[in-house]
């Protein structure tokens, strides 16, 4: 946790300003282990393994940290794949440019390993705060701490430990997986400031009724109480047939004969999954399996959201033809 963090927290609790009461390891110019406590209510939360903890989970173990420092190298250091999920998330994020980002105070709900936070650090953000809930937040720490303006923090996107201190807020794929997204994205606006504005990326119902009628059932019942492990390796089954569908039919059907690719099944997604390699897709799939709660929003119901935060210069834009990208400005 760098210091400056401390300007951007506020009691999840009560509101109130936290203070660092004490540390006692630091990494350079990180606080890796300490003890952070609320002015006002006098409430204390700790920073471990260089992460604030606003959110009480079962400890995580040690050596899961650790793996993650292992990978960590490797997370911090340009990889092909960075253009492709640049490219990726300013598709998510449209019409949000890559500009957009300079200068500004960042909220990421939900960053999972750190992904889309190393880019809108990278892009210029003042300062960018990923917050998760999960023990992603180890890989993410270890992935972002060289970046000078990342913070890291374990937090429950219900009760979000800031001020409300954001230029900009943004959510990829993750609202739909609470257990009530609305109430999610309405925390997430919460925290930003007048004039600022918010991004919300969310699975659409609309061309999904196959998998919420279908996969979901599936999903709940039976692949989202696999262990990570064996769903990983059943996984690869569906994705095998995926990754066949999309290499031999929608890429060079959708190259050779646009009109007639149209017709195909779910072309637009398809098509677009197509350009990836097998573990990108073995990923989508493996996502698709493992979530306990996924909702599929329909157009009306997200235009609701935008509604109740009172959004101006709202857009919402149909991805794929299966999701829904929502910005707005708050005023
Ligand atoms: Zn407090």
């Amino acid at each position: 946790m760098k210091e400056k963090l401390l300007n951007l927290l506020a009691c999840p609790s009560c509101g109130g300003d936290i203070l660092l009461a004490y540390a006692s390891k630091y990494e350079e110019k990180e606080i890796i282990e300490a003890v952070l406590t609320c002015r006002k209510c006098d409430r204390e939360y700790k920073v471990v393994r260089g992460v604030p903890r606003f959110a009480a989970l079962d400890k995580i173990e040690q050596n899961k940290a650790d793996t993650a420092e292992n990978f960590g190298w490797q997370w911090t250091h340009f990889t092909q794949e960075d253009t492709k999920y640049a490219e990726q998330l300013l598709d998510w994020l449209q019409p949000v440019k890559e500009n957009f980002f300079k200068d500004k105070i960042v909220l990421e709900g939900g960053c999972g390993k750190g992904r889309h936070t190393s880019l809108a650090a990278n892009w210029g953000a003042k300062e960018v705060i990923g917050i998760d809930l999960s023990a992603a937040v180890e890989t993410a720490f270890q992935a972002t701490k060289d970046l000078p303006n990342v913070h890291i923090v374990q937090a429950d996107i219900y009760k979000l430990p800031f001020k409300r201190a954001f230029d900009y807020t943004f959510s990829i794929g993750v609202l739909h997986h609470t257990p009530d997204p609305k109430k999610a994205f309405l925390s997430l606006a919460s925290k930003v400031k007048k004039g600022g504005h918010i991004s919300a990326w969310i699975y659409g119902a609309e061309n999904n009724e196959w998998i919420t009628n279908y996969v979901s059932p599936m999903r709940e019942k039976f692949t989202s109480r696999l262990s990570q492990p064996t769903l990983y390796q059943l996984s690869k089954l569906p994705t095998f047939g995926v990754f066949l569908a999309t290499k031999l039919i929608y890429k060079p059907a959708n190259a050779i004969a646009k009109p007639l690719a149209d017709k195909l099944f779910y072309n637009d997604y398809l098509y677009y999954i197509s350009r990836f390699g097998w573990r990108e897709q073995h990923n989508i799939v493996f996502d698709h399996l493992v979530a306990p709660t996924a909702f599929y929003i329909s157009k009306a119901e997200f235009e609701d959201w935008w509604r109740e935060i009172n959004a101006q210069e709202m857009q919402i834009i149909w991805h794929n033809q299966n999701s829904w990208c929502g910005f707005g400005k708050i005023i």
